[in-house]
Formats: structure tokens, sequence, C-alpha cells
């Protein structure tokens, strides 16, 4: 039951770590069993999808959104998402702050880091977050707020370089905490851990661990 492996997963927990429960794929139906339970952070990485459910569901329901996003797709999330896990350029940073102007919204974004040997998952390296950072760009981006970083390791057994990818991850975060956010309380976030490597990424410094599997059921 839904309402049983939230439970079981929320034990594992320690109190400063926000269970994402990631309901892409499931059905809203499902999505408000876990509500029900208590659950309020809802994780999605569609946006079609996110939309959908956010108009049918709870309005007090945080939306994160966690999958790889479209400029021209930030319009549809702007009005309600409650964070962005998934910034991977200045391009993509500037429509957010746009669509944040037109609603009259700051919107929280993470900077998403490359953090896998794999090829395929999306993200920045620390030259590239710096550039960003650094850019003049940047500087006019006054609707958006980053609050952290986010990454996902890479899929494997190996639990050891899994948890090497997430102290890379934290060590990331430390170094852009120091030297561009140290006046700024807000940046605190790491987004990492999924249903397969959740616990070791909370020993390794989570405070958002994103869930799907494991409360909803194989995909
Ligand atoms: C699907 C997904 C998750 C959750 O994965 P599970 O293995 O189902 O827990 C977490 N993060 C991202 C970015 C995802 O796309």
């Amino acid at each position: 039951m839904i309402s049983e492996k939230l439970a079981a997963i929320k034990d594992k927990l320690p109190e400063n770590v926000t269970l994402i429960a990631v309901s892409k794929t499931y059905l809203a139906s499902d999505l408000q069993l876990a509500y029900i339970a208590g659950q309020r952070h809802f994780g999605e990485n569609k946006v079609q999808e996110i939309t959908e459910k956010q108009a049918v569901l709870a309005k007090d329901i945080q939306w994160h959104f966690i999958g790889h996003l479209q400029s021209n797709k930030v319009k549809y999330i702007a009005p309600f998402i409650s964070l962005i896990h998934s910034v991977d350029s200045i391009k993509l940073l500037q429509e957010i702050n746009k669509q944040a102007i037109k609603n009259g919204r700051i919107l929280d974004c993470l900077l998403q880091f490359h953090i896998a040997s794999e090829e395929t998952k999306f993200g920045l390296s620390l030259e590239e977050a710096k550039e960003l950072l650094e850019s003049e760009a940047f500087l006019f981006l006054e609707n958006i707020r980053i609050i952290g970083v986010m990454g996902m390791a890479s899929f494997t057994e190996d639990q050891e370089k899994v948890r090497a990818e997430f102290k890379q991850l934290y060590q990331i975060f430390q170094f852009l905490k120091s030297t561009y956010f140290s006046e700024n309380s807000t940046f605190k976030e790491i987004s990492m851990g999924m249903s397969g490597d959740f616990e070791i990424a909370v020993e390794e410094g989570s405070t958002l661990v994103r869930v799907g599997s494991s409360i909803f059921g194989l995909r």
C-alpha cells in the first residue's frame, strides 16, 4: 500500500530531509492516495503530465520539476511550480526569469550537475556552472532564486561508485556556497537520491530525495 511504503521511507529519513514522491507515469488517483497519507511534495519530469495533474489535485501540493525542461514549455509550469531541479543553461534560466516576472513570482531553481559516468544524463560541469554564475546575464535574473544543486548518480550496483558521485555533488555544493552564495542563507538544498540509492545520498548530505518506484510500485 502506498501509505505504508511512504511511512517506511519516511522512517529512514532524518527530519531535515524532504521526501519528494516522484509520481511520473502514475495516475492522479495514486497521487491522491499519497496525498491522503500526508504527502505534499510531488516530482514529475514531463510538462504536460505535471500540468494535467496539478489541475486536478489539491492546491496545497508542492510540485517539483525534475526532468529535462525545454525553454518553450516553461510558461506552462511557471504559474504553480515550487522548485525546478533541472536548470542546466543560462538560456533556460532567462526564460524561467521571464515567466516568473509574468506570473509575479520568484522561482526557486537548482543547478543540475552531471555527476554520473553515463553519457546520457543531463547537467552542468563545474566549469560550466562557474561560467553561468559569473556571466553578466545572470546578474539580471531578478526573479530567480538559486537554492542549491541536483544530480543523479550512475545506474549501477556499485555502491561505492554511487557514494563517490554523491560526495562529488556535495563538494560542488560546498564550493558554490562558499564562492557565490556565502551571504545567501537560502542556498542550502542538495537534491540527490532515488529509490535505489537514497540512503547513501542521505549519508552524503542530501536534503531532498526523489523517490518514485519504492512508493508507487514498478512503472
Ligand atoms: C524517475 C526519477 C526519479 C525516481 O526514480 P525511482 O527509481 O523511481 O525512485 C528521481 N529523479 C529523477 C530525475 C527521475 O527522473
